[in-house]
């Protein structure tokens, strides 16, 4: 006769593993979103800049911009690029998960007999 308590067992452990799975998945989902707005707002910024560097230097032959318009402008730069930088160290931390199937340098997925990861190329403990 088979055992039922331990297939029962077995099988509810590989529900919670798949369910926990799809859960990580959705998260690095909303992780990687983020980091795509942050790059898209960064994108904004330095286009805004840009923009005001050349309208002006076009309507008038010279960056007739004041230090404070260009240090706001640059300092929204500024503010982008640390959100796509802590967007990116988020993601890279939730890739990091609980399985040891991805690197602990930049979260992509590795081969478990891997030693080195074929994205960065740094050694995989
Ligand atoms: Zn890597």
């Amino acid at each position: 006769m088979p055992d039922w308590k331990n297939l029962k067992d077995k099988a509810m452990a590989a529900v919670n593993n798949a369910a926990q799975e799809v859960d990580r998945q959705i998260a690095l989902t909303k992780l990687r979103a983020n980091v795509a707005q942050a790059q898209s707002e960064l994108e904004k910024a330095l286009a805004a800049l840009g923009t005001g560097v050349y309208q002006s230097f076009k309507s008038q032959g010279t960056v007739d911009m004041s230090d404070a318009a260009i240090a706001e402008l640059v300092g929204k730069v500024d503010d982008s690029q640390s959100k796509v930088d802590a967007a990116q160290q988020a993601l890279k931390q939730g890739n990091l998960g609980t399985d040891a199937s991805h690197c602990p340098s930049c979260g992509a997925a590795v081969d478990p007999s891997a030693k080195f990861c074929p994205d960065c190329g740094k050694p995989v403990a």
